[in-house]
């Protein structure tokens, strides 16, 4: 059980959802994971499946359309999970905020653990923002 909780939280496995925004985010955290920022240094691998993510990385504004499914995803993923705002949208809902589609940041669904400003953020500020979590993942 030691080996396993260290072997897991020093390779976090993310899981990318987009709620609703205009793909810019999207395209930096695909830029992210490119050999050009070589993220596996840190462990960090993405996966197509929730049961096999630490992290969720979520991009865009919370919509009526995606809110049950991205509450879902949250509760596939095993415990300790965490949660990693990814852009303005993601933090607060803005630009979109006000849209009768769109609740507003994620934290308005489910608990957020970190949040990466910027519209969109740089692939070193999302880097630096899985790497702070890292800690967190420990010692939960
Ligand atoms: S934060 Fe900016 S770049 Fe990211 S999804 Fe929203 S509008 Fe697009």
């Amino acid at each position: 059980m030691g080996l396993f909780k260290w072997a897991r939280t020093r390779s976090p496995w993310i899981i990318h959802f987009n709620t609703g925004g205009c793909n810019a985010c999207d395209i930096e955290v695909m830029a992210t994971l490119t050999p050009r920022f070589d993220v596996e240094r840190f462990g960090i691998i993405i996966r197509g499946s929730p049961r096999h993510a630490d992290m969720l990385v979520v991009t865009g504004p919370v919509t009526r359309q995606v809110k049950d499914r991205v509450v879902r995803v949250y509760e596939q993923m095993p415990e300790p999970k965490l949660v990693i705002a990814v852009g303005t949208c993601a933090i607060s809902g803005a630009p979109f905020i006000g849209c009768y589609n769109v609740y507003g940041g994620i934290d308005t669904v489910i608990p957020v653990n970190a949040y990466v400003p910027g519209c969109p953020p740089k692939p070193e500020a999302i880097i630096d923002g899985i790497v702070k979590l890292i800690p967190k993942l420990r010692a939960e």
